[in-house]
C-alpha cells in the first residue's frame, strides 16, 4: 500500500530525513547526513532500533540523497510504499500562508526568499531539486516554518521603520517554528477540548527557541522576526537587544558589522555567558557541580523567555493555556520552574511536584492548584506534521 511519506529537512551542512507511514503515526527509517561540504560528511540511518553510517565520499546533499535512495532501493518494500515527499522549508516570506504542491513556480518562490535566509533556503531549493531527479513521478510538498505566522495582525508584524523599507524590501516580522506551533495547537485541541476557542502560549525551546501567542487556533504574535534572531536568548543567539550593540562591537573590536552580527548570532546565547557550552543539559550539569556562571546563564534564559511570554499574551484576550515544548522545554523541569516563577504576577503557576516528575517524552499537565492557566508539556512533532501536510495535498 502506498501510505508513505519521505520528509526532509535539509540545511546548510545537514539533511535529516525520516520516512513516516500509517499516516504519520509509525516512523519507518530516519537519519541525518551531517558535515556536508567536507570531507568528513557521512549519513547515519536508524531503522529497527539499529544504527548504520555510510561515510560520503563527495559530502553534498546530492549525495545524501542518494544514499537514502541506494537505502531504500534495499529495502524496496519501503521503497514501493512511498506516496510523496515533504520539505521543511525554513522561509515562505510573504508569499507562502501554508503548505504547497511544488512546482518551478514554487521553487523559484522559495529561492527569491533566500534573501532572508540565506544559509537555509538555497539548500532547500537544491534538496527539492536533487529529489525531483532521483524520485521521478513523486509528488512533493513544501511546508514552511514561516506560514503559520502570516495571520499576525499589520500592528504585530511591521517593524517602527520607515514604511518604504516594509513597501519596497518586504522586511517584517515573519516568525518561525510555526510548524511545530501549529502541531502544538492542535494537538491541544485534541486533549483539551475547547481549547482551539481559546488563548494559548508556547514556549517552544531548543537551540533555537521562542514564544508564540495562538488565539482561537490562529497565530496572534511571536517572538522571533525576520531571521530567527530575535525574541528570546538562545543556544548562541543573543535574541533582543539595542541593534546600537552591532555598531559599538564593529568599532570595540574593528570588526565589520556582519562579523558582529554573527557574534550576536553564533558565540552569544547560552554559551556566549556561560563560556561553557550552547547545551542546556551540561549547563545543568555545570551548575549542579557549583558553576555559577552556568546558572546565570540559564537564569537570564528563563527570565527572557518569561519577559517574551508576556510580551506575546497582549494580543490574547485570556491565558487558558501553556505549554511547553522542544528538547528544553521538554526536558528541563529546572528551566520551566524558574519561567514559571517569573509569571506569577498573571497567575501561572505550576506543581513543583508533577514538574520534576513529568515522565520523558509525553504529554503532561504540570498545573498548580491556584493556576488560572492550565500548563502542559507536549512534545512537538514537526515531521509528523510535515507528512500530514503532504498526504492531504497529494489527495487533493
Ligand atoms: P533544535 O531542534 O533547536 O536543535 P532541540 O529541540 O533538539 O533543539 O533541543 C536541544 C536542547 O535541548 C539542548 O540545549 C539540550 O541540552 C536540551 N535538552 C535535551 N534533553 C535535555 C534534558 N534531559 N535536560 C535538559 N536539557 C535537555
Amino acid at each position: 500500500m502506498k501510505d508513505s511519506i519521505l520528509v526532509i529537512n535539509c540545511g546548510s551542512s545537514s539533511l535529516k530525513f525520516a520516512i513516516l507511514a500509517n499516516a504519520g503515526q509509525t516512523t519507518l527509517v530516519e537519519g541525518i547526513a551531517d558535515r556536508l561540504g567536507s570531507s568528513e560528511s557521512s549519513i547515519t540511518f536508524k531503522y529497527q532500533e539499529k544504527k548504520s553510517i555510510v561515510m560520503l565520499d563527495e559530502g553534498s546533499h546530492k549525495n545524501a540523497v542518494t544514499q537514502v535512495k541506494l537505502w531504500l532501493n534495499a529495502h524496496s518494500d519501503i521503497e514501493h510504499s512511498l506516496m510523496g515527499i515533504g520539505h521543511r522549508v525554513v522561509h515562505g516570506g510573504e508569499a507562502f500562508t501554508k503548505s504547497v504542491l511544488i512546482n518551478q513556480e514554487v521553487i523559484n518562490g522559495i529561492t527569491d526568499c533566500s534573501k532572508f535566509a540565506p544559509l537555509h533556503n538555497p539548500a532547500h531549493a537544491k534538496g527539492i531539486e536533487v529529489a525531483f531527479e532521483l524520485f521521478p513521478g513523486l509528488p512533493q510538498v513544501a511546508v514552511f516554518d514561516t506560514a503559520f505566522h502570516q495571520t499576525l495582525a499589520p500592528e504585530q508584524f511591521l517593524y517602527p521603520i520607515p514604511m518604504s523599507f516594509y513597501r519596497e524590501h518586504h522586511f517584517r516580522k515573519y516568525g518561525f517554528h510555526g510548524t511545530s506551533y501549529r502541531y502544538i495547537s492542535q494537538r491541544l485541541a485534541q486533549i483539551s477540548l475547547g481549547s482551539d476557542q481559546q488563548g494559548v502560549l508556547v514556549a517552544h525551546l531548543g537551540n533555537g527557541a521562542s514564544t508564540c501567542a495562538i488565539n482561537h487556533g490562529q497565530s496572534s504574535d511571536t517572538s522571533m522576526g525576520i531571521t530567527p534572531l530575535e525574541g528570546l536568548m538562545m543556544g548562541t543567539r543573543s535574541g533582543s537587544l539595542d541593534p546600537s550593540l552591532i555598531s559599538f562591537i564593529s568599532h570595540a573590536e574593528n570588526i565589520s558589522a556582519d562579523e558582529a552580527l554573527d557574534i550576536l548570532s553564533k558565540k552569544s546565547g547560552l554559551l556566549g555567558v556561560s563560556e561553557i557550552s550552547n547545551d542546556c543539559r551540561t549547563l545543568e550539569e555545570a551548575m549542579a557541580s557549583g558553576d555559577q556562571r552556568a546558572k546565570l546563564a540559564l537564569d537570564m534564559f528563563a527570565a527572557r523567555t518569561a519577559k517574551h511570554l508576556a510580551s506575546v499574551a497582549t494580543t490574547l484576550e485570556s491565558i487558558d493555556h501553556l505549554v511547553f515544548t522542544g528538547g528544553i522545554g521538554e526536558n528541563s523541569s529546572y528551566l520551566r520552574q524558574v519561567i514559571c516563577n517569573h509569571l506569577k504576577a498573571l497567575n501561572i503557576n505550576i506543581d513543583s511536584t508533577l514538574n520534576e516528575k513529568a515522565p520523558r517524552g509525553t504529554e503532561y499537565d504540570i498545573t498548580a492548584n491556584n493556576s488560572n492557566t492550565t500548563v502542559w508539556i507536549i512534545p512537538t512533532n514537526e515531521e509528523l506534521m510535515i507528512a500530514l501536510d503532504t498526504i492531504s495535498l497529494i489527495q487533493h
